[in-house]
């Protein structure tokens, strides 16, 4: 891609805004606010948020879910079956031009009961796991810590369904081996692991998983040493004075909740009737879960835990390209050749490149922009580079000068 014709640039303002996420994403050109909790991603965004979706998806298939797509506009009377028409207070409401009223889906518990009962009813059917990646609506009090809350946000859900209880534990295991893989997969390895009853919908059991960092809203009790954590005020009533699992010290700090997973049992099966003939020929009520992943938040949470004064430092298998090539003094032939042979070249060997091809712009300004962006590794072209390159990471400080095939070699590793 050509820095040049990439739509939302770098911006040099010194505006001030709420969070540190917001901040750097709106001057580095990946996101764009539109209102309070509401935000554009722009095509450097939309690279990051596709990579993010598309590493959960490989994950979601690994453990046998299948992909669909549910809507998003979601006629009263189902969540009137439910009882929560009234309850959710996050949920927008409208209404069509001949008075039909409706949800803006927050969570889609209300369309995926009422869609299985349609096609499951026997034993042979289950397990079943079905998941999409959508918009979500909440109508939020205070979204304001840029893309970690919004009003509308994006979200891997995952529901599934059960003959019991042992078989929902089994498939549950699975899916917390899942997500670990991904946010490891997303350049975070740190995740606490909360055993927490609450969320917005449900007074279950659950688990939540967290991201430490002075940016998140959530007060953990952790583990230094293991992935145990639990809601500050949860241990202060059970008086912890070491891990449970592990006995290491624990310890005090903020944290941003990335997912949340949810033992549904029979709760929505019977609001739905949604029902199954065992082996004995006895009905019974499907045992339902459901999984979640906040992938804007998760943008959020990873540009929280990897920046520096200068700007992002994305993880190599989310970042929106590899390598960031820059011709310094662009307008001088020889240099101008080079760049566009290489760019052509790693393009060709399927390296994700970004190249600066703007000219007349100070060399300063060329790096500057590319700290900000944060792509893993920069490239620069210049008469002193000769025929070769000069590569640095963007979380390095040392440089070192090598040949395009050298370069090709240590990308495609
Ligand atoms: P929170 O406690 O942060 O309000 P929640 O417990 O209500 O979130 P869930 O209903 O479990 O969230 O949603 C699953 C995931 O969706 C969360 O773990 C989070 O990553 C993401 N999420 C929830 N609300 C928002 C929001 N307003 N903006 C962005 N992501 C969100
Ligand atoms: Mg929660």
């Amino acid at each position: 891609m050509l820095y040049s014709k990439i739509f939302g640039k770098t911006k040099k303002e010194v505006k001030k805004y709420e969070a540190k996420n917001q901040e750097i994403l709106t001057k580095a050109g990946f996101i764009d606010q539109v209102g309070a909790g509401i935000y554009t991603l722009l095509p450097l965004g939309k690279y990051v948020l596709v990579k993010i979706e598309n590493i959960i998806r490989e994950e979601m298939n690994g453990i046998g879910a299948q992909e669909i797509e549910m809507p998003l506009l979601h006629p009263k009377a189902l969540w009137e079956q439910t009882q929560r028409w009234q309850t959710v207070d996050v949920l927008f409401k409208t209404k069509s031009q001949t008075g039909q009223e409706y949800g803006l889906a927050p969570t889609h518990e209300e369309i995926v009961t009422p869609l299985v009962k349609k096609y499951i009813n026997s034993a042979k059917d289950l397990p079943l796991s079905l998941y999409h990646i959508t918009t979500k609506f909440r109508d939020e009090p205070r979204p304001k810590s840029g893309i970690l809350r919004g009003r509308e946000f994006r979200m891997k859900d995952l529901y599934s369904f059960h003959k019991d209880k042992e078989d929902l534990n089994r498939f549950y295991q699975k899916v917390i081996e899942a997500y670990l893989k991904i946010f490891q997969r997303c350049g975070l390895k740190e995740v606490k692991i909360t055993e927490a009853s609450g969320g917005s919908f449900t007074k279950k059991f659950s688990h939540e998983f967290n991201i430490l960092t002075k940016a998140g809203e959530v007060d953990l009790i952790y583990c230094s040493n293991c992935s145990f954590a639990q809601n500050e005020e949860i241990t202060t009533k059970n008086q912890y004075k070491t891990c449970p699992k592990c006995k290491n010290f624990l310890k005090k700090g903020k944290a941003i909740e990335v997912g949340n997973i949810f033992d549904l049992e029979d709760r929505f099966s019977r609001a739905f009737d949604l029902k199954f003939t065992d082996e004995n020929g006895q009905e019974k009520y499907i045992i339902m879960g459901c999984y979640g992943i906040g992938t804007t938040r998760l943008i959020g949470a990873i540009v929280e835990t990897y920046n520096d004064k200068k700007g992002i430092i994305w993880p190599k298998e989310i970042a929106p390209f590899k390598v960031h090539l820059i011709g310094l003094n662009l307008e001088e032939e020889k240099v101008k050749e080079r760049c566009y042979n290489y760019y052509e070249r790693l393009k060709n060997e399927g390296i994700e490149i970004l190249f600066d091809d703007r000219e007349k712009i100070f060399a300063g300004e060329k790096l500057t922009d590319a700290d900000l962006v944060g792509i893993p590794y920069r490239i620069i072209v210049s008469k002193k580079t000769a025929d070769k390159v000069e590569i640095k990471k963007r979380d390095e400080n040392k440089s070192k000068i090598i040949s395009l095939d050298e370069l090709i070699k240590l990308l495609k590793e």
